[in-house]
């Protein structure tokens, strides 16, 4: 746990969300500002700063929260949906603790803004 993580407090129990699924290693959870019909995040308990901080030894892991994230995605009715993973503030990062949006309900543009 990192201090003053606010996804560290969030995988501790200590701030509420509306979780949908849970394990020893990761949890999903709404996004509290949903930029789709369903918006959720996938973040690991352990505290990984960001895309560019993942080692070798969180490759299981992350590979797990995609299919996780497909399966979750799946059980709210969604075939089609995003993924994304923001790295540094530049690129829209405003958490820096690895999470990734899983976004679906609408049609998506692309390329992003
Ligand atoms: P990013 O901008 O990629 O770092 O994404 C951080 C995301 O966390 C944003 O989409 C926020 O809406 C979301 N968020 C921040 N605080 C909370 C919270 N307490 N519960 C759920 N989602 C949150």
């Amino acid at each position: 746990m990192s201090a003053d993580c606010l996804f560290c407090k969030i995988a501790a129990g200590e701030i509420p969300v509306e979780m949908l699924y849970e394990d020893d290693e990761l949890l999903a959870f709404r996004d509290i500002a949903p930029q789709a019909p369903v918006h959720f995040l996938l973040i690991p308990k352990k505290h990984i700063q960001d895309p560019a901080a993942i080692t070798d030894d969180d490759e299981r892991l992350m590979g797990k929260m995609m299919r996780r994230g497909a399966a979750i995605a799946k059980e709210n009715g969604i075939e089609d949906f995003r993924l994304v993973f923001n790295n540094g503030a530049k690129a829209g990062q405003t958490v820096f603790h690895i999470h990734m949006h899983v976004l679906g309900g609408r049609d998506m543009q692309w390329p992003p803004g």
